[in-house]
């Protein structure tokens, strides 16, 4: 494994047909610095530049605004020049449930839980038809 020095994408060692992503410049609007604060983001369109660019922001900066709902404005362009195309990024977190089985033991749980979980039981079984 190694990384392409022009676009830091890991490549394989038996990869040799690594070709770059086209390169996009993308920046904040509203900083009115333009260009000159612009990031070079290699993807393989001007979305997904978008996206790499916020998400590069959110885990730079740690503060998560963008994936705590506070969408971004961004300019994207190709970097060899071409239009300017304006992106609304939204961010959202979602949360992530696993269940995993584990070993029961009755003891764990103390015997006023174990009490009340014999007595809905009892309640659920007693309810049925
Ligand atoms: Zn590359």
């Amino acid at each position: 494994m190694s990384i392409c020095e022009n676009c830091r994408e890991y490549i394989s060692d038996y990869d040799k047909s690594h070709r770059c992503p086209p390169a996009w410049l993308v920046w904040w609007p509203e900083t009115e610095r333009f260009e000159e604060d612009a990031q070079l983001i290699f993807a393989s369109n001007d979305a997904d530049a978008a996206t790499a660019f916020s998400q590069r922001y959110d885990w730079n900066s740690a503060s998560f605004s963008i994936v705590g709902g506070q969408d971004a404005w961004l300019c994207v362009r190709p970097a060899a020049g071409g239009p300017i195309t304006w992106f609304r990024v939204e961010g959202r977190s979602e949360p992530v449930y696993e269940a995993k089985a584990i070993q029961f033991r009755p003891a764990s749980l103390g015997k006023k839980r174990l009490a009340e979980m014999a007595a809905a039981a009892a309640k659920h079984t007693a309810e049925q038809p």
